[in-house]
């Protein structure tokens, strides 16, 4: 019988055998980077760790089954994850991203993808006649993140499976921002699913992590033997950090979601904040479409600020929150995507999708809610 998510997240598939690793709970490290073989061409399933490790493969199976996929990778980080996915395109091939994606995302499209060839057209992906109104001969893949990194943009990933059935392209989905727990993409349609396996999956600001899953056993045979070849390949420690991360993923994100939305509401009656992004508004143009293909909206809030002033204070300021890069973790982290995770990003387009001076990401942790909203009063006075 397969298990609840929550449950999953600790037991995974429940296929192990309580007498395999002489019953230990924890899954142990195996630090060792090869296996010896017991006969001539014979193997106890492991060979080299850059191929496959007991400690990384039982991580894979729990994410895995968390997001519904035939296979799962981990990977050393998220965009080295991204970069497997890239190497499925062939040379020429045009790719139609989200307008507004993680600056990384951008930086290896617009380097490394574009030099191998590769063309791609950001559009607002949760316009569907905009994103049918860019394909052309060669396009064979749509790129999603929803929400989207940082304006909070929800792509109806219903009607992107349809325009990639009626197109034969590859849907990729990023869903870092929501995490398995509250979104999986393969059960809407997606081809592949990627992950910053750094931000909710790890969750504690500790380890670099990445995923790749995938629905289709043809896409999985093409990764893993990229994989391999490639060697991005996450080490048995910090397999073991993430999977210790990921029993927790359920607690900690119903408490970051619930923080989150305390804090929106409040954002949004101060005089100092002229706009607050956050999916679990219901006035937020994207609410009613994220409900319906997700089980949450997360604890990602992005806000603006009345003058370049305010929002430097606000950097500067506090206290208990991080000003810091990344998310998804335990700690509360603020950011200025504008200089920081979007700075690589061609400043007609930050304009375009207002991504300026006054514009804030906040990833809300599991701290206590009336202590955050305090230090964000202090900062704002
Ligand atoms: C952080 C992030 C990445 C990149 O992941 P790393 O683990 O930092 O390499 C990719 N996509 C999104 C949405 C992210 O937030």
């Amino acid at each position: 019988m397969e298990h609840n998510i929550a449950t999953r997240c600790i037991h995974g598939t429940n296929e192990r055998d309580k007498n395999e690793f002489y019953g230990a709970v924890t899954v142990p490290i195996f630090q060792s980077a090869t296996f010896a073989h017991p006969g001539i061409g014979e193997s106890t399933g492991y060979n080299y760790t850059r191929e496959s490790n007991p400690t990384r493969a039982e991580l894979e199976k729990v994410v895995a089954s968390l997001e519904g996929a035939e296979d799962c990778i981990a990977c050393s980080s998220g965009m080295a994850a991204i970069g497997l996915a890239l190497e499925l395109l062939e040379y020429g091939a045009h790719v139609i991203c989200s307008e507004d994606l993680y600056g990384g995302s951008v930086r290896i499209f617009q380097t490394i993808g574009e030099s191998r060839g590769l063309h791609f057209s950001y559009v607002n992906t949760a316009d569907a006649a905009a994103v049918e109104s860019q394909i052309n001969k060669d396009t064979r893949a749509l790129y999603i993140e929803t929400p989207s990194n940082p304006t909070m943009q929800i792509t109806d990933l219903a009607a992107m499976k349809k325009l990639a059935d009626k197109y034969q392209l590859l849907l990729i989905v990023d869903n870092t921002f929501l995490s398995p727990y509250f979104q999986n993409p393969i059960a809407l349609g997606a081809d592949i699913v990627v992950h910053s396996g750094t931000k909710f999956l790890g969750g504690h600001n500790d380890v670099l992590a990445g995923f790749i899953c995938t629905g289709r056993k043809d896409l999985a045979e093409k990764l893993r033997y990229t994989y391999k070849t490639t060697g991005a390949c996450l080490s048995p420690f910090d397999s073991f950090l993430v999977m210790r991360g990921i029993k927790t993923l359920a607690v900690r994100l119903e408490k970051q979601q619930e923080n989150a939305l305390r804090i929106a509401e409040w954002l949004k009656q101060q005089k100092k904040v002229t706009q607050v992004y956050y999916a679990g508004l219901p006035e937020h143009p994207g609410y009613e479409v994220n409900k319906r293909q997700a089980r949450g909206y997360g604890s990602m809030i992005s806000f603006r600020t009345d003058t370049e002033a305010t929002a430097r204070a606000v950097l500067e300021r506090v206290k208990l929150i991080s000003y810091a890069e990344s998310l998804g973790g335990v700690e509360s982290l603020i950011t200025y995507p504008m200089l920081q995770t979007h700075g690589d990003v061609l400043p007609e387009v930050r304009e375009r999708l207002g991504i300026t001076e006054t514009f804030l990401r906040l990833s809300v942790g599991i701290e206590d809610v009336k202590d955050l909203i305090a230090d964000l009063a202090q900062a704002l006075s």
